[in-house]
């Protein structure tokens, strides 16, 4: 998909990530376990790094919580991003513990010397601040009657401190400007992208429930990514963080963003249809989304599992292989070919070896 250029941003380096200046849009989430407990916050983050999560971030309510950030770091992977309100105290702790990006909100972080206090210590550590502006906890948001007005508020108190921090010569930033309405929030990233270049963690905040949040996420991401905005980004579900990551992975793959993995294209069925393509295609979609390794495959492998002979090999011609219906058997096909007959209680062992086979052919 060529349709769209992405915009160019400097890059920031996260803990041996890098996001921004082109590099694959990095899927985030957050825990949402207890960070006073660090055994279970690590149990959560190695789930998290199973599901393809990037980066994760973790709330640290108080001095308590910070102290931990050693130990979670030594038992996982991915880079620790600690999201800090109120006490820019708990930040420096979070520092001196290692912590490999800083996530704080101009709306309660306090006065603009705590600021500049936070900066030059995460200067000299060379660590990252996110300059997260939610409009929640923005007095100055709350005051404006229009959505434009919302989106230029958040976007000048993002200004406001990426000045700050510009006025120390730092500039390993990253900026989100988050809503829980699409249009305010596309509006305030736009406004921030025409102003500055560093990159955008892009999110629709407090999106809802797994089914809404995931289609208000879908909306509002789509709308910035198809406009080239965006180098990292969190889907915000009240569900388990892991579906965060899921839904992530599925927007970018079918934006052609990110390869990962397994791409299923399947029909919504008609009266030609003899077989339950319905618990077919969510067995098969369960069985791929537990499968080691897939996220890493260089192409994603696009399989058709199409309810009739019809129109299912025409209509699913771009898929690498795939299987149609028919009266008993399944048609199984090759870019479009038809290349043998499978029974139909043989469907989805046959189209999990044939996933397997493309895989060990991309080593
Ligand atoms: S592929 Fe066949 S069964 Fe599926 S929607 Fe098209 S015509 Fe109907």
């Amino acid at each position: 998909m060529e349709f769209y250029k992405r915009t160019h941003t400097k890059k920031v380096n996260i803990g041996g990530v890098t996001i921004g200046g082109g590099s694959p849009v990095a899927i985030q989430s957050m825990t949402n376990t207890n960070s006073r407990d660090w055994k279970t916050t690590v149990k959560q983050i190695r789930q998290l790094e199973e599901a393809g999560c990037e980066i994760i971030r973790v709330s640290l309510p108080d001095m308590e919580s910070a102290c931990n950030v050693s130990k979670i770091k030594k038992h996982i992977k991915i880079p620790l991003v600690a999201d800090i309100h109120f006490d820019y105290r708990i930040a420096l702790e979070a520092l001196k513990q290692g912590i490999d990006k800083l996530r704080i909100n101009p709306g309660n972080i306090g006065s603009k010397d705590k600021v500049e206090i936070l900066v030059k210590e995460a200067k000299k550590a060379h660590i990252p601040i996110r300059i997260g502006v939610n409009a929640g906890s923005l007095k100055e948001a709350h005051n404006c009657l229009d959505n434009l007005s919302r989106a230029k508020a958040l976007a000048n108190a993002a200004m406001e401190h990426v000045k700050i921090l510009e006025k120390h010569k730092f500039e390993d930033i990253v900026v989100s400007l988050k809503t829980s309405n699409i249009d305010t929030t596309v509006r305030a990233y736009k406004i921030f992208a025409s102003r500055r270049n560093y990159p955008l963690h892009l999110g629709i905040t407090e999106a809802g429930s797994m089914f809404s949040g995931t289609i208000k996420s879908a909306a509002g991401l789509g709308i910035m990514l198809y406009d080239g905005i965006g180098d990292t980004l969190r889907v915000s579900l009240t569900a388990d963080p892991v579906e965060e990551v899921k839904m992530a992975y599925s927007l970018l793959q079918s934006m052609e963003l990110r390869s990962c993995g397994v791409e299923i294209v399947s029909c919504p069925t008609c009266s030609r249809c003899q077989v339950d393509l319905i618990k077919i295609v969510s067995e098969v979609e369960k069985k791929t989304s537990v499968m080691k390794n897939l996220k890493k495959l260089s192409k994603p492998i696009k399989i058709a599992i199409m309810g009739c002979i019809v129109n299912g090999p025409g209509e699913a011609k771009d898929a690498d292989f795939g299987i149609a219906g028919g009266k008993d058997v399944g048609i199984l096909f090759k870019n479009g070919e038809i290349v043998g007959k499978v029974k139909p209680n043989k469907w989805i062992q046959k189209i999990i070896s044939m996933i397997k086979s493309y895989q060990d052919l991309q080593g």
